[in-house]
């Protein structure tokens, strides 16, 4: 951890504070936004002209398997991807690391695999297969942030799904704590696609495989836990835009719900999906675009809070590239270095950038427990900031991407909104397509 004696003095014409952009100069010291004045002043050390300069942006939804899986990815690889696409905070699931962060011990493995690695701030999110409060107790009080849960099998053999029984017994405790519970959100009624167990590579086939009315089915059973325990709640990922009436409905009530999804949902249409191409694997799947129109409308609206990668990568065997297997491939989409430019890619004609910045900075910050710290440019606040330019185009490729592995979907797309600066407590991290400091990052505590 790097302390800076000096302090940093930075500029844009394009400052996003109290919702609107408009000219500021900061200074940044000891990790800290310092002072903000609205004049600009004259011993910059960084002038940023017309760019636009944000609070950094917040990936509420990342999976870093390290301790355990580095092989698929790693917090070296993971917080240097996310530094330069402008993401200055991660937030860790409970899986695909191992151990699974399930009890205090695991949480500690990971705090220890972290050291000297992070060049993003990272945070945890504990996990929950069962009604241990006792272990679920110990891993809050190490200072997680909110609890994870599947409602379907993970995928992770350590990680199955925590029953509807269960989950009722524990959501009081996550109560207590006022953090929010996570929860993947399809409930696998045992029915098995045919036409996907004929047609392994069938893009198609794979979508009907795991359809709508599973997560309809989950959310329904959620938001019912949701009413009788008062438990922040948290849908992941939601893809299926059927479900946007009773989450809307939920929210009238008053119930604490709260909705994530992901730049590959909006992004991406199942139409336009090659068949065998494994890279676009995901659970829930990518939808059709009528479907996923729906879902812009509900950002647009609010009744989606955040958009959160869902970076889930695994390494090319596991993926099975080579065959195309839709049904043997990992499912999980790696795109942590996207969050801005991906969600500002597909929002940029539905929404004014205005509007588009809390999505990826103030709502995941408030939804994480970190709005007294981060999501704002205010005096006293961490001084994560990120500075990018949303006229500016690039097509991605294989060499500009910093994850472990390559494989990703957007290899090939053009997306807008280059990062130009990346700043992580007050350090400039990232410049220009150049890693300037490392290990500027810090584990992120509920406290
Ligand atoms: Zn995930």
């Amino acid at each position: 951890m790097y302390f800076q004696a000096m302090p940093i003095k930075i500029y844009s014409q394009n400052c996003w504070m109290d919702g609107q952009l408009q000219p500021a100069s900061l200074t940044l010291q000891d990790g800290k936004i310092v002072d903000i004045s609205l004049e600009k002043a004259v011993d910059l050390n960084y002038d940023f002209g017309a760019l636009v300069l944000m609070p950094g942006a917040i990936d509420a939804h990342v999976h870093i398997n390290e301790p355990g899986r580095t092989d698929w990815e790693g917090f070296h690889t993971a917080t240097r991807a996310a530094a330069k696409g402008g993401t200055t905070t991660l937030v860790d699931m409970p899986l695909n690391s191992s151990p699974v962060t399930i009890h205090r011990a695991a949480f500690e493995a990971k705090v220890e695999a972290a050291q000297g690695q992070l060049h993003s701030n990272c945070g945890l999110w504990a996990g929950a297969i069962n009604a241990d409060t006792e272990s679920l107790r110990e891993t809050l009080d190490a200072g997680c942030l909110g609890v994870k849960v599947f409602l379907t099998h993970s995928g992770i053999e350590e990680f199955p799904n925590i029953s509807l029984a269960d989950l009722d017994l524990i959501m009081p405790l996550i109560k207590s704590y006022d953090v929010p519970l996570l929860v993947h959100c399809e409930l696998d009624d045992g029915w098995r696609s045919k036409t996907f167990e004929d047609a392994p590579t069938s893009y198609s086939a794979y979508l009907t495989s795991r359809p709508k009315s599973w997560e309809n089915k989950a959310i329904e059973a959620l938001i019912a836990l949701c009413r009788k325990h008062d438990t922040r709640t948290h849908i992941v990922h939601l893809a299926s835009a059927e479900a946007l009436g009773m989450i809307e409905a939920a929210r009238a009530e008053g119930l604490p719900l709260s909705v994530e999804t992901c730049p590959h949902y909006i992004f991406f249409h199942a139409e336009a999906i090659p068949d065998a191409d494994t890279t676009y694997k995901c659970a829930p799947p990518i939808r059709e675009k009528a479907n996923n129109d729906l879902l812009i409308q509900a950002i647009q609206s609010g009744t989606i809070d955040l958009l959160a990668t869902d970076h889930s990568p695994a390494p090319p065997d596991l993926k099975a590239i080579e065959s195309g297997n839709l049904q043997k491939a990992w499912g999980g989409i790696a795109s942590v270095q996207f969050l801005l430019s991906a969600s500002w890619t597909a929002l940029k004609n539905h929404l004014d950038i205005e509007q588009f910045i809390p999505l990826i900075t103030e709502n995941p910050a408030t939804f994480t427990g970190l709005s007294d710290r981060k999501g704002q440019l205010k005096v006293g606040y961490d001084a994560d900031i990120t500075v990018w330019n949303p006229t500016e185009a690039f097509v991605v490729d294989v060499e500009m991407v910093w994850h472990r592995h390559k494989v990703t979907p957007y290899i090939g797309q053009e997306l807008f909104g280059q990062v130009e600066a990346t700043f992580v407590n007050g350090i400039l991290v990232y410049h220009n397509g150049q890693m300037m400091r490392k290990n500027a990052g810090k584990i992120v505590l509920s406290c």
